[in-house]
């Protein structure tokens, strides 16, 4: 649980969510997941890498069997904002057609990526394509796309681990906080 090699770089006051409130929530939504799901098969489609451990946790919070499988994407844009143009980098290895589809995601910004994402797999023929998100940010909330399942609204700030990275660290991170701002610089 002690992690102050890499916490150590967040502030105390800067844990936006620690495990516990992570994993009590993934346990939440995993329920309305099997109520949601009674009866049919289910395939969790995790958008790597930053949905390795939203994945990795809510499959194992499901009281039923899932097969899982993962697609790498890469968004083009100028900085830190994406920009809609999406080329896959791994694509998923299951035909997906007649299947249900839920895919897994730990972030939704302005909700460009996954919006590509959606109308890509929807072409595939599938029965049904959901999303389940760990954290949502205000602009996503205007996106066309809906989200089934959501896990925290959060405030629109950069936020790292639990999956999620600062130039490819912080992903082991047990708790989600924003970064201090020395680490920038
Ligand atoms: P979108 O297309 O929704 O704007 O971008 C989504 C992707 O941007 C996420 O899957 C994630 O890789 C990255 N991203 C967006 N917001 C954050 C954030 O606050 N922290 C980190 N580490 N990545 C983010
Ligand atoms: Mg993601
Ligand atoms: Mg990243």
């Amino acid at each position: 649980m002690d992690q102050t090699h890499v916490a150590g770089e967040i502030e105390a006051d800067q844990v936006l969510l620690t495990e516990k409130q992570v994993l009590d929530r993934l346990g939440e939504m995993a329920a309305q997941i099997e109520a949601d799901y009674e009866g049919k098969d289910l395939l969790l489609v995790g958008v790597l890498k930053g949905a390795v451990m939203v994945m990795a946790d809510l499959a194992r919070s499901l009281n039923r069997h899932v097969e899982m499988d993962w697609m790498a994407v890469s968004s083009y844009g100028s900085g830190t904002k994406s920009s809609g143009v999406v080329r896959i980098l791994k694509d998923l290895d299951t035909d997906i057609k007649d299947r249900h589809v839920l895919v897994v995601e730990d972030i939704i910004d302005t909700g460009l990526t996954l919006s590509w994402l959606i109308t890509n797999l929807k072409s595939r023929g599938p029965a049904s394509v959901e999303i389940a998100t760990l954290l949502r940010k205000p602009e996503a909330v205007t996106m066309d796309v809906d989200v089934t399942y959501v896990g925290f609204d959060i405030p629109n700030a950069f936020v790292v681990g639990y999956g999620l990275d600062y130039d490819e660290k912080y992903r082991n991170l047990r708790c989600i906080g924003t970064l201090s701002p020395h680490v920038y610089s």
